[in-house]
């Protein structure tokens, strides 16, 4: 018989899709929204909050197609509906937003957000990286200034919250063992402790021109494997590393799902779920590990 064991994890897209920045790279319009049902989308949050939280749920991610903090209110009521879950009983130990960073440089903005978002229950946010200094990170953007890391890590901290990073891997920029390395420390020497990976390609999972090339990751794989211990390893790909007391994690959740299961698992999950504007859940089902994304036809 069908069992659905195990939900790890929620991740959410809020708002419609705005954005502060003009990467070349981004990706992120194939998931924006003509339109947005904030009541259906509200519902379909609490229920999938609910879910996972039954089934052993521990982390719920805040995420958009756009730049999330653009669009502050949206993040707000999020919160708000699982601020709401949690008075049911359903927690979350990690709540994560996701973010480019580049309204974290701005204290005025944190001290007018963070305060409330982290009263709801937001826990730490993790900030995109893209390159090793704000010159280049600000090029990567394509925005003229970005603002310098110590200062957004500042603010985040400043309020209670975690700092996480997500060093992005993209050719010609972050794209070898060398550039790696060297990101990882510069993160390490700033205080950041808990740094993921993954590299950049289409939502689909398939590689593009930005994705580093094989042999970088490889590269980068090889270094992990030598230099860090593994804690352990995804079933989707990669493994969490302890790097200098530290976190180092190389995923490749976003470009690798395993298609037949995940097809099977989607038409026996998706009606517990609804069809919902949600990025993504991670689960166990009959045993195997997959990940449903929103925009999977189903
Ligand atoms: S910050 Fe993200 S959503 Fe915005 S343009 Fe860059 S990749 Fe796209």
């Amino acid at each position: 018989m069908a069992c659905l064991e195990k939900i790890y994890s929620v991740s959410a897209l809020v708002g419609t899709g705005q954005c502060n920045a003009n990467c070349s790279f981004c990706a992120g319009t194939y998931l924006r929204l003509q339109k947005l049902d904030q009541s259906q989308y509200d519902r379909s949050l609490e229920s999938a909050i609910k879910l996972s939280a039954r089934y052993g749920g521990w982390s719920l991610s805040l995420t958009s197609s756009g730049e999330p903090t653009c669009e502050p209110e949206a993040v707000t009521r999020a919160l708000e509906v699982y601020n709401k879950c949690c008075s049911h009983g359903a927690y979350f130990p990690s709540v994560v937003l996701f973010t480019n960073g580049i309204l974290c440089g701005d204290s005025s903005f944190c001290e007018k957000y963070f305060p409330l978002w982290r009263k709801l229950g937001l826990t730490s946010i993790a900030v995109s990286i893209h390159e090793e200094t704000e010159i280049l990170q600000a090029q990567a953007y394509g925005i003229s200034n970005y603002p310098s890391f110590a200062e957004i890590f500042s603010n985040i901290q400043k309020h209670g919250l975690g700092v996480r990073c997500t060093l992005l891997l993209r050719k010609s920029g972050i794209d070898s063992t060398p550039t790696y390395v060297s990101a990882v420390h510069k993160l390490l020497e700033l205080g950041i402790n808990n740094i993921t990976s993954w590299t950049v390609g289409n939502p689909d999972g398939t590689r593009n021109q930005y994705s580093i090339s094989r042999m970088g990751l490889l590269g980068i794989r090889w270094w992990l494997y030598r230099n860090a211990k593994l804690c352990h390893g995804h079933a989707w790909g990669g493994g969490v590393y302890d790097y200098q007391n530290s976190i180092l994690r190389l995923t490749s959740y976003v470009t690798k799902h395993k298609g037949n299961n995940l097809k099977t698992s989607i038409q026996d999950i998706a009606p517990l779920i609804g069809h919902t504007p949600l990025l993504a859940i991670d689960y166990v089902f009959n045993g195997i590990e997959g990940t449903i994304c929103a925009k999977y036809e189903f």
